[in-house]
């Protein structure tokens, strides 16, 4: 979907298969900087780079175009496509270095952050070319970028601000109402939703967690919505510390937020209970 003269939106679908063979719809969201030449943001899971070849040519552009592509963090289904598009394109891979070995080295990946059937998710792995950071002012195929440091959902994530487009395009740091708590920091996603919501001449956000297009008054809202929510879950884990006392463990606290957030039990998963982890590690915000 186009959403500004240069900058596409592609809400991709996939599917994760649970060990009972159970498969669980999910989503994952890339993008495409249509300049001189196309530059992507973030490459989806493996099964999905098919689907943005094919969206590429369906606005009459060639794969072959990729120059560039810039990725918001190291996670898989940010990173899974990163294979398939060096071998059909090669370009140049930038991104976060605090980041580098899980971008780079997929077996730790799975080994720190285990998801799943993740291996089956990916392709590659390729090498980053060099390190964007906050700060950077960048235009690759001519369309003016510049990269915002917004950690808390992970240490490296980046955002990416097209100032001619008015374009914010945030990865995954802005948490969705309802959806699983996956973050590594709840100040640094605080103060990053903050600087976020702080930047000036934003005319439409783009979020990996939503499909929403977000546009004038409606980008402050949807950025108040993820602190709200991260509050929220912030304020229940320090009931239940309140309540069981320090030695409360991830499981706990994560089983009190889900039934308080009435999220479903299912998604008590290594990944929610790392983050649980990070959250009681780092004490009151
Ligand atoms: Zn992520």
């Amino acid at each position: 979907m186009q959403i500004t003269p240069h900058v596409h939106c592609l809400w991709l679908e996939f599917e994760i298969k649970t060990p009972a063979g159970e498969r669980i719809p999910r989503f994952v969201t890339s993008y495409i900087l249509a300049g001189d030449t196309l530059t992507l943001i973030d490459t989806g899971v493996a099964s999905t780079a098919p689907d943005i070849f094919g969206y590429i040519e369906s606005i009459g552009r060639s794969p072959q175009e990729i120059t560039h592509v810039l990725l918001t963090h190291s996670h898989f289904d940010h990173i899974g496509g990163n294979g398939l598009i060096a071998e059909r394109a090669g370009p140049e891979f930038l991104g976060p270095e605090a980041e580098r070995r899980m971008i780079e080295d997929l077996d730790y990946q799975h080994g720190v952050r285990p998801v799943g059937r993740m291996r089956d998710a990916v392709s590659g792995p390729v090498k980053l070319a060099g390190f964007i950071a906050e700060g950077d002012e960048i235009s690759p195929g001519s369309v003016a970028v510049r990269v915002l440091h917004t950690p808390g959902h992970s240490a490296g994530s980046l955002s990416f601000f097209m100032p001619e487009e008015g374009a914010l395009i945030s990865g995954d740091v802005l948490p969705e109402p309802g959806t699983l708590p996956i973050y590594e920091s709840v100040a640094d996603t605080l103060a990053s939703l903050e600087k976020l919501k702080t930047l000036e001449r934003v005319k439409v956000l783009l979020s990996a967690m939503s499909r929403k297009v977000s546009r004038d008054e409606a980008v402050a809202s949807h950025i108040e919505s993820g602190q709200g929510y991260m509050r929220e879950i912030d304020g229940l884990v320090q009931e239940v510390l309140s309540q069981k006392g320090d030695d409360v463990s991830p499981g706990e606290a994560a089983e009190f937020v889900f039934e308080r957030l009435g999220l479903p039990r299912a998604g008590l998963i290594p990944i929610v209970l790392r983050s649980m982890k990070a959250h009681l590690d780092e004490g009151p915000i």
